[in-house]
């Protein structure tokens, strides 16, 4: 299963729409209505109020005016989890996972703006593999079978705020300003990187390649870090995961694109400005 969530410009006023996606021709299709996910209550309520549904045609998602796909109660993310990575900005190779949080104020949609504040001098782009969960779990067991819990994968942009993060010593802040957490265009459960075959992330910037990295270089694993994440705090549906980035990250400047791809998952595209 694939899905997106869009903004349906329907006769009253536009409304939040969720879709199945499919690949046609290398082409993602936006090409029947879905149920909300459990966890995006506002979306309920709003479509409670909402007039019938006009008529849904098949779309490509370039066509589209896409949202988020998901609304997490939490953001929580690994640092360091490629060895190249971890060893290009000078830091030793973890020996735990390094789990810290992002805001969900930070969410931003595919096509969306980053905003580069005026309190930073450097803003950099991290592209990730992230994980969404689909069902309740804490504790996690060391043989349990992780993939029951995750309802599929997506891109995320782990926007960063470099010298702030290097100031500040914690990492909200750096990592937390609004549009720092591009993610989308879609979430797939098309794709096994948790115990079956690995994926390859690209990140290209302004169409150069800047990042490529295989799931099979990730120090911690999927599953593990599911085991390790349960064993401190309770996981709910949509709640996100980006797992890391791999080496080659740089810094955006106003007017950049900036992009995040693995096959399957489509493309992640956002602009740079700056804030006025
Ligand atoms: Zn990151």
């Amino acid at each position: 299963m694939r899905y997106c969530k869009y903004l349906s410009f329907e006769p009253a006023h536009p409304i939040p729409r969720y879709a199945l996606v499919e690949l046609r021709d290398d082409v993602l299709w936006a090409v029947a209505p879905m149920a909300t996910p459990e966890e995006d209550l506002l979306h309920l309520l709003q479509t409670r109020s909402a007039p019938q549904q006009i008529p849904f045609y098949p779309t490509p998602l370039s066509e589209l005016h896409l949202l988020t796909p998901v609304t997490p109660s939490k953001i929580l993310c690994v640092g360091r989890n490629y060895r190249d990575h971890a060893t290009e900005l000078g830091n030793d190779i973890p020996k735990e996972p390094l789990l810290f949080l992002k805001p969900p104020s930070s969410l931003l949609a595919p096509g969306g703006t980053i905003v580069m504040p005026a309190l930073s001098r450097r803003v950099d782009y991290e592209g990730e593999l992230a994980i969404v969960i689909g069902k309740r779990c804490r504790n996690l067991g060391p043989h349990e079978d992780v993939r029951p819990y995750i309802r599929g994968y997506t891109l995320v942009n782990d926007v960063t705020a470099r010298d702030i993060q290097k100031s500040d010593g914690q990492w909200t802040r750096g990592k937390g300003f609004d549009t720092f957490c591009p993610v989308g265009p879609i979430v797939s459960d098309e794709m096994d990187p948790a115990t079956g075959d690995p994926v390859t992330l690209i990140t290209l910037l302004n169409g150069e390649i800047k990042q490529q990295g295989s799931t099979a270089d990730l120090i911690f694993s999927i599953p593990f870090l599911l085991r390790y994440i349960t064993a401190a705090m309770t996981l709910e549906p949509g709640d996100l995961i980006p797992t890391g980035t791999p080496a080659g990250v740089g810094s955006l400047q106003p007017g950049d694109r900036i992009e995040v791809s693995i096959a399957g998952l489509g493309s992640l595209h956002n602009i740079v400005a700056a804030e006025h």
